[in-house]
Order: structure tokens, then C-alpha cells, then sequence
């Protein structure tokens, strides 16, 4: 029988609609409102396409946009003084560098300078360091929206065998560190990796970030699986996954489509992200 899609759009929906009353009551609690500052140096379309998302799905659950958009030839200093401005504004709890900044501006060096408390990315290694202790903090958005996803469908993580493809900072480290936390037994695979083949046939949880149309083939999946694909892949056929849909739902109990799966759970969770920021620095 087909597996049953993870529906990532309608959970996506839902947890907005939660951050838009969380913030309504907090506000109506007396608190300002959270506050989420980005910065984009340069007129880059696709950056300003994020960035001007992000801003928007702020604006729509009560969210404060601090939109601060530099000219391209922004000296590194005058952008690092922005930054740590804001690190400075109670008013602003979350903070987003649109990377790639232009080469005189070192965007990864600044990323780290983001306040731990305003990291709503949660991607600096002061919240890398955290999530691998277990401590409270802030979780990169698109592995958050992945244990979201399997919260929401009640997976079962403890115990199950989770096979995670991909080892990237963004997507799978924290992925795989996500799951440990929550007692999956965690392999991590990656482009070395000898017969990923074998590897992912046992997996309970499948989940595959690795950028590669449909690398992950329909009979790789156990029977009865939960698979989880990030991979978001434009190709002159159009949008795929990382693995091979079809016959992958043929095999799996669930599955994440693309797109409709994974990828709009990352700007929900950003938006929570920025809610928990506002709390904590009340707490
Ligand atoms: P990335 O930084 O390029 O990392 C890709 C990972 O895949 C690397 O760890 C690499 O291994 C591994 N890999 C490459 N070829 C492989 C192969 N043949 N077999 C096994 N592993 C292989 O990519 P990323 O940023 O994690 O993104 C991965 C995918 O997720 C992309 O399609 C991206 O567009 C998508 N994505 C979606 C969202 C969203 O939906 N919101 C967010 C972020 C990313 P090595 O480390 O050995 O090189």
C-alpha cells in the first residue's frame, strides 16, 4: 500500500497559526512584541526573495520586522557594527545574516557574532555546542521542522534505527544530533559512506539531505519505513527530492513529498524560534 504523505504545508500552517495566538497572548500580557532584525548587504534577487519571506511571515503572526537592507560596498566594519546594535536592542530578539554577503564582508565570521540569545538560526557553534549537550537553546530551523514533522505524526524515535544522509552544518549534523536527543540510534552517512545501499535497508527513520536528484533509490527503503526527504532539487525536468518518490512510497509507511514536505517547515520554525528568543530573554 502507498505510504501516507507527511503533509509539511498543513503542519507548516498549524504551527504558525500557534506562534500568531502565542504572540497575541504575549502581547496582550503586556510584553512588547518579538522582534526578528535581518540584514542583507547587496542587491542579490534570490537573497532579497528570502529575506523579503522571512519578513513577511514575521509581519503576518505579530512579529516586528527590523528590515535593514546595505549597499553592496558596505565595508566588513560598518556591517559588524550593526550587528552588534542589535545584539545591543532589546527590542530585537532574533537576528538573520543573509549569507552570501559580498567578499569584502567575512559573512560566516559575523554569523558568529550574533548574540547566542538572538542566534534564531541556531547554526553558531556557541547553539551547535548546546544542542550536542542536550542543553536548552536555539535548533537550526529545517532539522527542528524535520523533528517537528515526526512529533506531529507520532514517530516513534526511541530505539528506532535513523539513518541520516548528508553531514552538512545546515542540515545534517543537527539533524542527527536532534535525533540522538530524542534516544534514535543515529548513523550518520555521507559521500564515502560504502554501500549506502545496505545502510539505509535498515532504517526505521530514512532521512536523506544531500542535494542529489532521487540519489536514494525506491527498493533502499525498508518496508514500512518513515522517509524524510530535504533534498530540493531544480532540474531542467523540474523540482526533486533526493529519493526516488514513487517507488519509495510503494516501500515506506510515510513520506515527506517535494516540494510540500520538509521545506516549508523552515520559516515556521524560525518564527517560533523567535517567539522562544523573546521568552527566554524575559525569563
Ligand atoms: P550540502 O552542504 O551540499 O551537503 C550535502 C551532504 O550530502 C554532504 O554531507 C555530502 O557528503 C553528502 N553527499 C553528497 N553526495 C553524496 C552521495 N553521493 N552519497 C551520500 N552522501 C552524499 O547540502 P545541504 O545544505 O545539507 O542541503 C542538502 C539538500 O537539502 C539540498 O538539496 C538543499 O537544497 C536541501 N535543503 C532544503 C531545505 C529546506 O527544505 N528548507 C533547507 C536546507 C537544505 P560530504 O560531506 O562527504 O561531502
Amino acid at each position: 500500500m502507498a505510504a501516507e504523505l507527511i503533509d509539511g504545508k498543513a503542519i507548516a500552517q498549524q504551527v504558525r497559526a500557534e506562534v500568531r495566538d502565542d504572540v497575541a497572548a504575549w502581547v496582550a500580557a503586556g510584553h512588547e512584541p518579538p522582534g526578528l532584525a535581518t540584514i542583507l548587504v547587496g542587491d542579490d534577487p534570490a537573497s532579497a526573495i528570502y529575506i523579503a519571506g522571512k519578513q513577511k511571515a514575521s509581519a503576518e503572526v505579530g512579529i516586528r520586522g527590523f528590515d535593514h537592507r546595505l549597499p553592496a560596498d558596505t565595508p566588513h566594519a560598518d556591517v559588524a557594527r550593526l550587528l552588534h546594535e542589535l545584539n545591543a536592542d532589546p527590542a530585537v530578539n532574533g537576528i538573520l545574516l543573509q549569507l552570501p554577503t559580498p567578499p569584502q564582508v567575512d559573512g560566516p565570521a559575523l554569523t558568529e557574532e550574533i548574540a547566542p540569545a538572538k542566534d534564531v538560526d541556531g547554526l553558531s557553534p556557541f547553539s551547535t555546542g548546546l544542542l550536542l549537550k542536550a542543553r536548552p537553546g536555539l535548533r537550526p530551523c529545517t532539522p527542528l521542522g524535520v523533528l517537528e514533522l515526526l512529533r506531529r505524526y507520532d514517530v516513534e524515535l526511541e530505539g528506532a534505527e535513523a539513518v541520516v544522509i548528508g553531514r552538512s552544518d545546515l542540515v545534517g549534523k543537527p539533524l542527527a544530533a536532534l535525533l540522538l536527543a530524542a534516544n534514535a540510534t543515529v548513523t550518520v552517512a555521507h559521500s564515502r559512506t560504502r554501500d549506502l545501499a545496505a545502510i539505509c535497508r535498515r532504517a526505521d527513520v530514512l532521512a536523506v539531505a544531500v542535494g542529489r536528484p532521487e540519489l536514494v533509490r525506491g527498493d533502499w527503503v525498508k518496508e514500512g519505513a518513515v522517509v524524510i526527504d530535504v533534498g530540493m532539487n531544480r532540474t531542467d525536468a523540474g523540482l526533486f527530492g533526493d529519493v526516488e518518490f514513487a517507488a519509495a512510497r510503494d516501500r515506506a509507511r510515510l513520506i515527506t513529498p517535494v516540494p510540500g514536505g520538509v521545506g516549508p517547515m523552515t520559516i515556521a520554525m524560525l518564527l517560533r524560534n523567535t517567539l522562544s528568543a523573546a521568552k527566554a530573554a524575559h525569563a
